[in-house]
C-alpha cells in the first residue's frame, strides 16, 4: 500500500486543516447559537501546523486547505499560509472563507502563497443572506470576492448551502451573476450533523433537483478524472461561470474521497462523519517527531471504512462543521 492509500485503494493527496473552532458568524445549519467558547482547547501553533503539514507532505498530500470555523479570525493567518505554502511538496494552498475579512485581506493573502479560494455565499438576497448567516454582510463578501479577483485570484469558488424554501429556487440569479465572472458555483447539499434537530428534516433539498434543471438548459457535466474529489461540475459554452454539486446523499459518493481532515486541536479525522479522531497532536511537538508521526498517519489510515452511514441517520461524532472543519 502506498502511504497515504487506504484499503479501497483511495489516494488521499489533499489534507483539510482547520485552525481554529472560532466563528464570527452564526449560520443555522452550522453554528445557529454562534461560537460557544470550550476554555479547554488550544488550537494548533504555528510550529504544530508546520510541522503536521511537513508530515503529510513527505507522505503524498500536494494540496492543503485551511478551513475552520473561521479562518480569518486567526491573527497570524498570512504566517500559516507561508509556512504550508513553503513546506516542500505542497503545491496548492486553498482556505475556505466566509469572506468577512476578505476586502481587506485577499492581497495580503494572495502575496503569502494562498493559491485558491472558497467563499460562502448561501443566497443573492442581502435580507435572506442576514437570516440564514445571523450577518447583515452580503454586500462586504460581494465585495472582498471583487477584491480576490483583482488581487490575482484566477477564480474563485463560491460555496452555496442548498436549503429547501430558502435558496433553492435562486438558481437564475446565481447563473446571471456568473455569466461573465471565472467563478465556480458550488451547491452543498445540506449535511446532518450531531447538533441538528428539525432543520435537516425541512431543509434537506436534493441537487439533483439543480442538476436537472442545468441538464435541460444546455449545461454538460464535465468528465471526473481519477483524483477529482466529489464534485460534479456542468459547465455551459455560453457561461465563463461553473457550476459544482457536492452531494453527499448520492450513490457512491464516498466511492471518490481523496481527503483527510486534521481538526484545531491537531486530531486526524478519516471521515466528516466519522469517530472521535486519532489525536496527532503528541507527535507535532518537535521536529524530530516526523517519523512517528508519519507512522501514526499511516496506521490510522489502514482502518479508513468505505463510506459514511448518513442513510442509517449515524452521523458520526461531529456535532457540526465548524468542529471540524467542513
Ligand atoms: N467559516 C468558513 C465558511 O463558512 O466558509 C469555513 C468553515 S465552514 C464549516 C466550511 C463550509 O462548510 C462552508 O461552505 C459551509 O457552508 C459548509 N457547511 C457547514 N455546515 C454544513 C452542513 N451542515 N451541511 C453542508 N455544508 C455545511
Ligand atoms: Fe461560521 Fe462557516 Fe459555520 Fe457559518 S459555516 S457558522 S461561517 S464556520
Amino acid at each position: 500500500m502506498l502511504p497515504l492509500e487506504d484499503g479501497f485503494s483511495r489516494r488521499f493527496h489533499y489534507l483539510r486543516l482547520s485552525v481554529t473552532d472560532v466563528c464570527n458568524f452564526r449560520c443555522a445549519y452550522c453554528l445557529p447559537d454562534g461560537y460557544r467558547p470550550d476554555g479547554r482547547k488550544s488550537f494548533l501553533s504555528l510550529d504544530e501546523i508546520r510541522r503536521v503539514v511537513a508530515g503529510f507532505a513527505a507522505m503524498g498530500t500536494r494540496k492543503v486547505r485551511l478551513t475552520g470555523g473561521e479562518p480569518s479570525l486567526r491573527r497570524d493567518l498570512s504566517a500559516i499560509i507561508k509556512a504550508v505554502a513553503n513546506t516542500p511538496g505542497i503545491e496548492k494552498v486553498a482556505m475556505t472563507t466566509n469572506g468577512y475579512r476578505l476586502k481587506e485581506q485577499a492581497r495580503e493573502w494572495f502575496d503569502a502563497g494562498l493559491t485558491a479560494l472558497n467563499v460562502s455565499v448561501d443566497s443573492l438576497d442581502p435580507r435572506q443572506f442576514h437570516q440564514i448567516t445571523g450577518e447583515n454582510k452580503l454586500a462586504e463578501v460581494m465585495e472582498g470576492i471583487e477584491a480576490a479577483l483583482a488581487a490575482g485570484f484566477k477564480s474563485v469558488k463560491i460555496n452555496a448551502v442548498l436549503l429547501k424554501g430558502l435558496n433553492d429556487h435562486q438558481l437564475d440569479a446565481f447563473l446571471v451573476w456568473i455569466k461573465h465572472k471565472p467563478i465556480e458555483l458550488r451547491f452543498i447539499e445540506l449535511m446532518q450533523t450531531g447538533e441538528m434537530d428539525s432543520l435537516f428534516r425541512d431543509r434537506h433539498a436534493s441537487g439533483d433537483f439543480i442538476k436537472q434543471q442545468l441538464l435541460g438548459n444546455g449545461w454538460v457535466q464535465q468528465l471526473r478524472g481519477l483524483d477529482d474529489g466529489p464534485a460534479q461540475v456542468l459547465m455551459h459554452p455560453e457561461s465563463q461561470g461553473r457550476v459544482g454539486l457536492i452531494m453527499p446523499y448520492s450513490k457512491d459518493f464516498c466511492a471518490s474521497c481523496n481527503r483527510l481532515r486534521v481538526s484545531s486541536v491537531g486530531k486526524l479525522h478519516l471521515c466528516l462523519f466519522g469517530d472521535n479522531g486519532v489525536d496527532l497532536r503528541e507527535q507535532l511537538q518537535a521536529d524530530a517527531q516526523q517519523v512517528e508521526l508519519q507512522q501514526q498517519i499511516q496506521q490510522a489510515l489502514s482502518t479508513k471504512v468505505a463510506r459514511h452511514w448518513l442513510h442509517e441517520g449515524n452521523t458520526g461524532m461531529t456535532p457540526h462543521l465548524a468542529s471540524i472543519g467542513g
